[in-house]
């Protein structure tokens, strides 16, 4: 495993938000990005094709047609973004789009593996998203599913010893925060159980519709294979500044097989 490799997700809701792409956001992610790389080689997911899309053309986006349309015009509208966020600090990036097939086979994922490993030795940002175009995830059964899922795969298949997501849901809760506004973060989460893994098949329960259950099956999915998850908001990168360059953990879940004292 690569010890300094991380994968970092940033889901739509943190860069799109009002119809209007938040360029203050990504401004600040570039940055953050760039303070990483002296220690790190990031890879990062970045959700927001769909939600890019709609802020320039409002297609009805409960038919898939259009929905994988919004993808295609919004994709090159973020990466356009991220490449001018990025300038300044001389970080060039890459788009990478996969699909289910590609780290579903041996072949595929040796291809990809390639191409990432030249990428970051040329110290090159890879930009992944799911290829929506072809298989959008919740509908097409070689899908992902969603970005949080992917990003599990992406940090497994690509050696990355932890995966960051930023996200609206600041961490994991000891209670539904929706219900109990004084709800407590776990900081530190090493298991991972069945009915919790499952809490999307009850409707009524607002942290399976608050997208908590994905990233707990992305964060079972690397502890399942020896890698860490960090969750923290995506509104204030300095939580996730701070738990990667200054070992410090004032907010957000780290979920980790490591017995930490
Ligand atoms: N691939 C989709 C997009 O970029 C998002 C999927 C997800 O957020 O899980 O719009």
């Amino acid at each position: 495993m690569r010890k300094n490799r991380i994968v970092i997700k940033v889901g739509s809701a943190i860069l799109v938000e009002n119809q209007k792409v938040n360029l203050v956001r990504i401004e600040a992610l570039a940055q953050l990005i760039s303070e990483l790389s002296a220690t790190y080689e990031v890879i990062l997911v970045s959700s927001g094709a769909v939600a890019s899309g709609f802020t320039a053309l409002e297609l009805d986006k409960k038919i898939l047609a259009n929905k994988q349309a919004l993808a295609a015009i919004g994709q090159p509208l973020l990466m356009q973004i991220y490449a001018k966020a990025l300038q300044p600090y001389g970080i060039l990036s890459a788009q990478v789009l996969f699909s289910g097939y590609d780290l579903d086979s041996r072949k595929r994922t040796q291809n990809a593996r390639n191409t990432m490993e030249v990428l970051l030795k040329n110290k090159v940002l890879p930009i992944i998203n799911e290829n929506d175009v072809t298989t959008t995830g919740e509908l097409m059964f070689l899908g992902f599913g969603d970005n949080d899922q992917l990003s599990a795969y992406v940090t497994h298949f690509f050696d990355a010893s932890l995966l960051a997501i930023l996200s609206d849901i600041d961490g994991y809760y000891e209670e539904n925060p929706k219900e109990n506004p004084n709800a407590k973060i776990r900081k530190i989460v090493t298991e991972i159980s069945q009915a919790e893994l499952q809490a999307e098949a009850t409707p009524n329960n607002a942290f399976a519709t608050g997208g908590i259950v994905t990233k707990l099956k992305a964060a079972q999915f690397l502890l399942e294979n020896g890698r860490e998850m960090f969750l923290s908001s995506g509104k204030d990168l300095n939580i996730l500044k701070d738990f990667l360059l200054h070992s410090k953990h004032s907010k957000g879940t780290l979920f980790t097989a490591r017995s930490l004292s």
